[in-house]
């Protein structure tokens, strides 16, 4: 059975004090409740090594919100696969829409980070979605298969094993407007069914998960759809009790 994949991204948030707040009371909180969830956090790039440390142990693994196209070198202000590795991480988000907006990267940077992570066994997040006009224009499904098809079309369809797909509208992130469970629900089957006409196990398998908005009320409506795998959080990860709340809404609904 595929565990539900919960990734809380703090962004540009946090500091020290936060960092250790959130651990210690995570801590405290019963085990059992994430049984049935695989939990992710990506901390700022900074906290990476101390939130390591501290978490040794725990049922919460290490991701990263970006990763640089180089591995060594004469790149100022970079950050390698390598020293990610080397740092515990395990997961690493790819092609965030703020990525792409903010720092101009495209479905070909994405490639190229991909290729550097499957090669160090990092597991990718890659996220793909549209904006609010290409959805009043109907374009969604073809921007989102658009977004994985250059990572099939180069690497293979077997590329995608250990790989987290992330649909996350833009529109429906930070903004408080969550896109309706039945629309994701929607796109979801479409991406799955693209995916099974290269490999029907990898489709079954992949985990696909929704971002944009999620929180502790809506969380259950999402992952009760068939083809909801997982949440990408990122505000109501910053609030620990609601983070919590969310995990335990939602742990026991794919049994
Ligand atoms: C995100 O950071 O990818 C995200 C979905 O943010 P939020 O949950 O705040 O919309």
């Amino acid at each position: 059975m595929k565990k539900i994949l919960i990734v809380g991204n703090w962004k540009l948030n946090g500091n020290k004090k936060f960092l250790i707040n959130f651990i210690n009371n995570f801590k405290k909180k019963k085990k059992n409740i994430y049984k049935n969830c695989n939990i992710v956090i990506t901390p700022p790039s900074l906290y990476l090594d101390a939130f390591n440390y501290l978490t040794l142990n725990e049922n919460i693994n290490l991701g990263a919100q970006n990763v640089d196209v180089n591995v060594f070198g004469s790149f100022t202000g970079d950050l390698s696969v390598k020293m990610l590795k080397d740092v515990g991480v395990k997961y690493v988000i790819l092609g965030h829409s703020e990525r792409r907006i903010n720092y101009y990267e495209n479905n070909f940077t994405v490639l190229k980070k991909f290729i550097l992570l499957k090669k160090y066994n990092l597991i990718p997040i890659i996220c793909i979605g549209e904006n609010y006009d290409e959805k009043k224009k109907k374009l969604t499904n073809k921007i989102c298969i658009n977004q994985i098809k250059i990572i099939i079309k180069k690497l293979g369809i077997k590329s995608l094993n250990n790989t987290v797909i992330a649909y996350e509208p833009i529109w429906a992130i930070g903004t408080g407007k969550s896109a309706k469970p039945e629309y994701v629900q929607n796109v979801h089957s479409k991406i799955r069914s693209y995916i099974s006409k290269y490999d029907k196990l990898i489709s079954k398998n992949i985990i696909i998960q929704y971002g944009g908005s999620v929180n502790e009320k809506n969380a259950k409506s999402f992952i009760l759809q068939h083809d909801i795998d997982g949440l990408l959080i990122g505000n109501s990860s910053l609030k620990l009790n609601s983070f919590i709340k969310i995990i335990k809404e939602v742990s026991n609904l794919k049994n």
